[in-house]
């Protein structure tokens, strides 16, 4: 196997990694080690080309420094990403070549799920490397981070309305879920049982059907989803669905979601905040799962109460960049970034 550094400015290490035997292609970022060893998902996708999947990893493993930053973790930033479709280029071999190679780095990065991969395939990475995470079982295996990932979100929307309507009753709002996937819908379940209102949005119609059956929420498709009339809109499927197209769209005051890199560029966040829409960081907001990672990572004891107490920990840090975001009048997405940086930089290297 052939383990490559390759450079990148803004980035402690890369390395390409490429294994002729299994066929595994990828790279493992790692952003950032200062608050602790870089702690990321391991992202299998047929990428077009190796640019496309580098360009991936970076952008990845900086969005987890900042995420495990803010979430006051100690731990730094990492990704790795493996070039291929999952449901056909998958093998135990290939993740064996991408479990040495992490293993090569001695910790420095720890590894987890994130798409395209299972808690199975933590498994068999287990096999080659320790420095896994997200395992269904063992003594510290932290089990699936969705639920947590949602209340999380769930507290968060309760703080932007505080922020933004003036309440944190949530009862008899309208709230628009975009993705029924694992966050989405634990999340829908917690806002029905706050007596919300839900319009609701999926690629996949069968689990539209069980929204609409569980939650009675409104079905709509997704281009129809932004203008429907909500006070909250949340997005838990894909990274990039604000821009300067959909942002106009929005009848909602308040965006908070699961899905990572919500904005497609730095500038919607002013965007948003001309239209006084109240964004809130996606990376502050969906902190949660790897805040269940991060206690197995650690190897805490009481995971349970690592995890209440981290999220308290994440309700306080947003309630005080939104406070502070509309003092100063500014996005909270630029403040929340300002303040991670503050914190990065003021940290021992
Ligand atoms: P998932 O794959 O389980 O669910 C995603 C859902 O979105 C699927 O049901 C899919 O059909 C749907 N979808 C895809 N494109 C869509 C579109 N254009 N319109 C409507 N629906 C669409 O994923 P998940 O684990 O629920 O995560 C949701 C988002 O939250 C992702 O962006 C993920 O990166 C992010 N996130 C997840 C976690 C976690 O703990 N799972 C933690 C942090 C961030």
């Amino acid at each position: 196997m052939l383990v490559t550094r390759a450079t990148a400015p803004d980035h402690e290490a890369v390395y390409r990694i490429e294994d002729t035997a299994s066929g595994a292609r990828g790279f493992i970022a790692i952003h950032s080690t200062r608050l602790g060893p870089a702690a990321g998902g391991l992202r299998m996708r047929a990428y077009d080309s190796e640019a496309d999947a580098l360009e991936d990893a970076l952008r990845l493993s900086r969005g987890m420094t900042f995420k495990n930053a803010a979430a006051g973790l100690p731990l730094g930033g990492g990704k790795a990403v493996l070039m291929g479709d999952p449901a056909r280029d998958k093998s135990p071999a290939l993740l064996h070549a991408m479990g040495r190679a992490i293993d090569g780095l001695e910790g420095r990065y720890w590894t987890a799920e994130d798409m395209g991969m299972t808690p199975k395939d933590m498994v068999t990475l287990s096999e080659a490397t320790p420095f896994v995470a997200g395992l269904p079982g063992g003594k510290f295996a932290s089990g699936d981070p969705s639920p947590v990932t949602a209340e999380g979100v769930f507290r968060g929307i309760r703080i932007a309305a505080r922020h933004q309507l003036g309440t944190s009753d949530l009862g008899g709002l309208s709230v628009a879920v975009q993705g029924l996937g694992h966050v989405g819908m634990h999340l829908c379940q917690l806002l029905a049982d706050a007596g919300v209102g839900l319009w609701i949005s999926d690629l996949d119609l069968k689990r539209v059907a069980e929204a609409v059956n569980r939650f009675r929420a409104v079905a709509t498709d997704g281009a129809n989803l932004l203008e429907a009339p909500v006070e909250i809109f949340v997005p838990c499927a894909i990274g990039g669905v604000l821009n300067k197209t959909t942002i106009p769209k929005l009848t909602a005051g308040i965006v908070a979601g699961a899905a990572n890199n919500q904005l497609s560029e730095d500038a919607d966040a002013a965007r948003l905040a001309a239209r006084n829409v109240l964004y809130v960081p996606d990376f502050v907001l969906n902190a949660g799962g790897i805040i269940n990672v991060a206690a197995e990572i650690l190897r805490v004891d009481d995971r349970a109460r690592f995890v209440a107490d981290k999220l308290s920990v994440l309700e306080t840090t947003l309630d005080g960049i939104l406070r502070e975001a509309a003092r100063k009048n500014v996005p909270p997405a630029a403040l929340a970034e300002a303040i991670v940086a503050r914190v990065l930089l003021s940290s021992a290297a």
